[in-house]
Formats: structure tokens, C-alpha cells, sequence
């Protein structure tokens, strides 16, 4: 299947490592043009020098998503280099886990800077020129805490359903100019990010970080965690010419785990 993503250029946030350097990778290897950015040079410049190996148009920008006027320096540096921004994925690090006693108000404040603020000030970013060419896709990285909240990350389960009301009332606004938006919901993805929430499940519960993750394997109809690759698929699927008529989905990637109807 021709995705039809060749020459086009992506903003993919958050993207030197886990889900978003994966989407990175498949977008790349579509033949997207691609904005990356993340808070370490160093693991960023990696990630780069990869995909440029394999022939990949790639701009860098270090910076802290949640910093102010961090979406559109970002944005500005995609223009400087490719003229225009046709896709865009919003991502960032997950909020710390805990129960609701464990966080104070900063500590939610934060974490709606993170998730929130972050998506919804790259869409301002991006949405003027996707309006006035009449193309764009805005794909958001959640997680399938919207469809069943996970047990201690009290913090993702709130804001990632604000994340999923602003994109769905988003999607009707924006359908008229051929702008699609939806949100992709990982399940347990093996990343740096999941290693990190193993080793703090397994300090609360005085197991192994493995044991964590045979608990979380014994839960996945699959038995197993997904890779990351695996996931960028739907995405890339999503941001292509091909997913014309797909908007205001939310989508999991997650081998069957949320036990849902829809
Ligand atoms: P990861 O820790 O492997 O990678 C996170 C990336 O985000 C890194 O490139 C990091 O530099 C960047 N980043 C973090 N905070 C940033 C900020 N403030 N500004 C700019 N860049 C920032 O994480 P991952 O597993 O790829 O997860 C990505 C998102 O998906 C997270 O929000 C996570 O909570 C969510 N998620 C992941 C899983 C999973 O199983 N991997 C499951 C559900 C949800």
C-alpha cells in the first residue's frame, strides 16, 4: 500500500527515543520529511545521525516541550528547514506514577503542562497552514489509560482524557479543511519509559522489575508487551493520505488489553 506520505513533513515530538523516535523511524522510512525534538541533545542527535544514515531528511531541536514558547520555536525550526509542517504527532514523557495521595497541586500542574498543554499548543502551532493548504494530520500519543485507567498513574488517567475531549471536538472543527485529528493509545510498549514504571511498581509491591512485567504480560491476551515499531505502524497509517476518512478516532495498539466494546 502507497501511503502517499512521500514529501511530506512531519513535527514528531518527543521523539529521541521510545514510541516517538519509532514513529520517527516509520515516517522516515516512508519518505516524510521530519521535525524531531526532545529534552537531551545527545540522545536526540543519536536518533538523527540513525535516520539520516538511511538517507532520511531530519531537522533536531533540543528543548523542554513544556518550557514557554517551546511549540512554536519548534514549529518555526520546521519551517526554516522544509517550508511547511503537513504532519504533526504530539508526544511527550509520561507524568510520574502514584496514587492520588502522592501528588500535590504542582505536581498536577505539571502534569497537565506535560500532556495538555504541550498538544494543544503544537496544534495552534501547526492548524493556520494545514487550514489555508487544506491537508493536515494531527495524531496524538495518549495512551489506553483513556479507554481503562491503569492502577497507580492516577496523573495519565485524568489529563489523557482532556487531551482525547480537546481532539475530538477538534476533529469537527477542522474536517471541512481536510484536516484529520485522532489519538493513538499505546499499551505496554517495550521502552525506556515502561522499564522506569516496572522498577517503581516493583518497589510499591516488593517485587522484581521482571515479575512486573510477567504481571503485565499475564494481563495482554497477546502475552507479550508490543514493540514499539508496532505501533508506529497505526500511526504512520493514520497520518497518511490513505486514512482520508478517519477522524475523532482513538485507536489502541495493545495486543487486546483494554477489554472494552469499543
Ligand atoms: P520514553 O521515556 O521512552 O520516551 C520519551 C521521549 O519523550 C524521550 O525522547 C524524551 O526526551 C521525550 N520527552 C519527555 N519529556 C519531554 C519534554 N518535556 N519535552 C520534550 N521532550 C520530552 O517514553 P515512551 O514509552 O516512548 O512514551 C511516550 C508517551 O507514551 C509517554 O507519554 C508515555 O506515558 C505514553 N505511554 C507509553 C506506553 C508504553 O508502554 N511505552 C504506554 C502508554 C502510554
Amino acid at each position: 500500500m502507497d501511503l502517499g506520505l512521500q514529501g511530506k513533513v512531519a513535527l514528531v515530538a518527543a521523539s529521541s527515543k521510545g514510541l516517538g523516535r519509532a514513529v520517527a523511524e516509520e515516517l522516515s522510512a516512508e519518505g516524510a520529511s521530519l521535525m524531531l525534538c526532545a529534552r537531551g541533545a545527545d540522545a536526540l542527535e543519536e536518533t538523527a545521525g540513525g535516520l539520516r544514515s538511511k538517507g532520511a531528511r531530519v531537522e533536531t531541536l533540543a528543548i523542554d516541550l513544556t518550557a514557554a514558547g517551546a511549540a512554536e520555536q519548534v514549529a518555526d525550526a520546521a519551517r526554516n528547514r522544509f517550508g511547511q509542517i503537513d504532519i504533526l504527532i504530539t508526544n511527550a514523557g509520561g507524568p510520574p506514577p502514584g496514587p492520588f495521595e502522592a501528588h500535590n497541586l504542582e505536581t498536577w500542574r505539571a502534569a497537565v503542562s506535560l500532556l495538555l498543554e504541550t498538544a494543544v499548543d503544537l496544534a495552534r502551532q501547526v492548524l493556520p497552514e494545514m487550514k489555508e493548504r487544506r491537508w493536515g494530520r494531527i495524531i496524538n500519543i495518549t495512551s489506553i489509560a483513556v479507554k481503562q485507567p491503569v492502577d497507580n498513574l492516577i496523573l495519565s488517567n485524568s489529563i489523557r482524557a482532556a487531551v482525547t475531549g480537546m481532539a475530538r471536538t477538534l476533529a469537527n472543527e477542522v474536517a471541512p479543511f481536510g484536516i484529520t485529528v485522532n489519538n493513538v493509545l499505546p499499551g505496554y510498549t517495550r521502552t525506556e519509559r515502561v522499564v522506569e514504571l516496572a522498577e517503581a511498581l516493583g518497589k510499591r509491591d516488593g517485587i522484581t522489575a521482571q515479575d512486573v512485567v510477567k504481571r503485565w504480560e499475564s494481563e495482554i491476551p497477546m502475552h507479550r508487551m508490543g514493540e514499539p515499531k508496532e505501533f508506529a505502524a497505526c500511526v504512520a497509517f493514520l497520518a497518511s493520505e490513505r486514512a482520508s476518512f478517519i477522524t475523532g478516532t482513538s485507536i489502541t495498539v495493545d495486543g487486546g488489553w483494554v477489554k472494552g466494546l469499543l
